[in-house]
């Protein structure tokens, strides 16, 4: 299958309920201090000690969501794309627990199917969720030959950036901690890259998912 490229206009909304997944990812890897720095720097000092609430309205531009993530990324430095993984798989995991109606994750591990379907099934459901609650969002979910590929021709967290490497750390975070989600094994059991990016020019983030 191939797909258009998505042109997402420079102000484009998010939803509340994906940003409010990440300050809670933020938090946990950062804490209340570092979330609040980098809500700042990154000019998001109204939802200090205001978090936006947890539903599908629009307070939040998807260059916005960008920029924090580029924040994190000056905040932390050299451990920045680790940083950013680790609050990719906390954001996961509290989404999973307070969000999974919203991301249509309910029910996916539970049920009796071989786990690289399940590892399929979760990505499907990420997929799902997203273009569900996000009006531009567009993602592909492949299996090719063993490996999972996951194309997100939408992502915001590289939207209006600009970087001569991969820059959705937080993403490959969030899949990892999917790949957990789906398994029970451990993180570190999957290898995880990002090939294309948005804010390398090319025309969508893809991700490639192996088992080590
Ligand atoms: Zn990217």
């Amino acid at each position: 299958m191939s797909m258009t490229p998505v042109e997402i206009p420079e102000d484009a909304p998010y939803v509340n309920a994906l940003l409010l997944q990440m300050l809670r990812g933020v938090e946990e890897v950062l804490g209340t201090h570092g979330l609040n720095a980098v809500l700042r720097s990154s000019g998001l000092e109204r939802f200090i000690g205001n978090p936006p609430p947890n539903n599908l309205e629009h307070d939040v531009l998807a260059r916005e969501y960008a920029s924090l993530n580029a924040a994190i990324e000056d905040f932390t430095g050299r451990a920045g794309k680790g940083m950013l993984q680790r609050i990719g798989r906390a954001s996961f995991r509290w989404g999973i627990k307070e969000q999974a109606a919203v991301m249509g994750l309910a029910g996916i591990a539970l049920k009796a199917l071989p786990q690289r379907l399940r590892m399929r099934a979760i990505l499907l459901g990420l997929r799902k969720g997203l273009m569900d609650v996000v009006d531009y969002g567009l993602v592909d979910v492949q299996d090719k030959d063993g490996v999972l590929v996951y194309t997100d021709y939408a992502c915001t967290i590289c939207h209006t950036r600009h970087s001569d490497k991969p820059a959705c750390h937080l993403y490959v975070g969030t899949l990892g901690e999917a790949m957990v989600f789906a398994t029970g094994k451990d993180f570190r059991d999957f290898d995880i890259s990002e090939t294309h990016c948005k804010a390398m020019g090319d025309g969508f983030c893809r991700f490639e998912i192996r088992e080590r």
